[in-house]
């Protein structure tokens, strides 16, 4: 269970979850350099004629950031709770959620196996290919998404076949209700900030979705604080993965988590509470669009850097709809690790990676 951070520990301040409602009882280990800061990106929101604030999640850990290690707070935290050494996940080859598992499970001294699955190339997959190898975790590599339910049910069978261990398994994206309660915990950071830095309550946020845990972390977490911000999701997977209904399921299985973990008065949201637009995806997972490439060089000239994938399209949207948002604040929430990992990947060699990933390391 949590316990308060040491005072000589300044890296880490009590998170905003623990503050407001100090008897919760939810598995919780302080691993991210939280509160992340925001920032006014006053002449980049001056150009789109709004007041333009981003939240820097991407400055969330020097190991590794962006929103998944908000999740992995919780979900390792229980892993090690429940006395389980092996952590287990799935993702495509590129996932920044495996990568932040892969690093900070090993961290903790547990291991960490991924069942990959692919995506299109880019050098920014690539990168991430060759980071999560140097965490000799173990991967296995699917050949197609839909796969992947009966890989899992394989690769468990083995496993339990094998060793008779026991693992921990963290759905794609973290996503769980358990990883969701980082977002809450983050949406309430975010208003405290709000109050204690002078800070305009933004009156929409722009943020990537792909399995839904930020957004509904989020929106739930605001809620729960009070705010009537609105957040807007940017689709970037198939809607089949990625709709409303499912925001509400997510939704109230982390209601009824916070509930039983000693919460009282908590909101319970259905589906028209949930905001998303699936007009920048671009048909299809981790395909570059136009405007989202467009996004990222325009992004990168005022010093935030986006990739395909997620923020770029999360972004785009952003730019495409701030004509709604004349004057208004809005705030786009930055989900991409901007960790150094030049150092990591200074230790890559071809391998440490099962042979039939060595195809993934052609120039493109
Ligand atoms: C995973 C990811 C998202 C989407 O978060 P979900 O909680 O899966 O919706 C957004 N941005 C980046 C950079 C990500 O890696």
């Amino acid at each position: 269970m949590y316990t308060a951070a040491q005072p000589e520990d300044r890296t880490v301040s009590q998170p905003e979850l623990f503050r407001r409602f100090p008897s919760l009882s939810i598995p919780y280990r302080a691993l991210a350099t939280i509160p992340t800061p925001v920032d006014h990106f006053e002449a980049l929101g001056s150009r789109m004629g709004i007041d333009l604030w981003v939240k820097r999640d991407d400055q969330s850990g020097a190991l590794y950031g962006g929103n998944k290690l908000r999740k992995l707070e919780f979900l390792l935290a229980d892993a090690l709770e429940k006395g389980l050494e092996h952590v287990w996940t799935v993702g495509a080859i590129g996932s920044h959620h495996a990568l932040a598992t892969a690093l900070w499970a090993r961290k903790l001294g547990l291991e960490p196996s991924v069942l990959h699955f692919p995506q299109p190339l880019t050098p920014h997959v690539q990168k991430n290919i060759k980071a999560i190898a140097t965490t000799r975790a173990n991967l296995t590599l699917a050949d197609h998404r839909n796969d992947l339910p009966a890989e899992v049910f394989k690769v468990k069978l083995r496993e339990w076949l094998s060793s008779g261990r026991d693992f921990y398994y963290i759905p794609g994206g973290g996503s769980s209700p358990l990883g969701t309660v980082g977002y809450v915990n983050a949406a309430l950071e975010l208003a405290a900030q709000c109050e204690a830095e002078a800070i305009p309550i933004p009156d929409v946020i722009y943020v990537a979705a792909g399995t839904c845990g930020t957004l509904v972390g989020l929106t739930l977490g605001l809620k729960i604080a009070g705010l009537a911000t609105k957040v807007i999701g940017v689709r970037v997977v198939d809607k089949v993965i990625c709709n409303k209904p499912l925001c509400a399921y997510l939704g109230h299985q982390v209601s009824d988590l916070l509930y039983e973990a000693g919460m009282r008065n908590v909101p319970r949201l259905s589906n028209k509470d949930y905001h998303l637009t699936g007009d920048y995806f671009g048909g299809a997972y981790g395909v570059p669009t136009a405007p989202g490439e467009a996004a990222i060089a325009n992004a990168k000239t005022y010093g935030l850097n986006l990739e395909g994938t997620y923020t770029g399209k999360a972004f785009s949207a952003l730019e495409a709809q701030a004509s709604d948002w004349q004057s208004k604040t809005v705030m786009y929430w930055h989900t991409l690790s901007g960790a150094d990992l030049t150092d990591v990947l200074e230790q890559f060699t071809p391998e440490m990676l099962p042979p039939e990933y060595r195809e993934f390391l052609e120039p493109v």
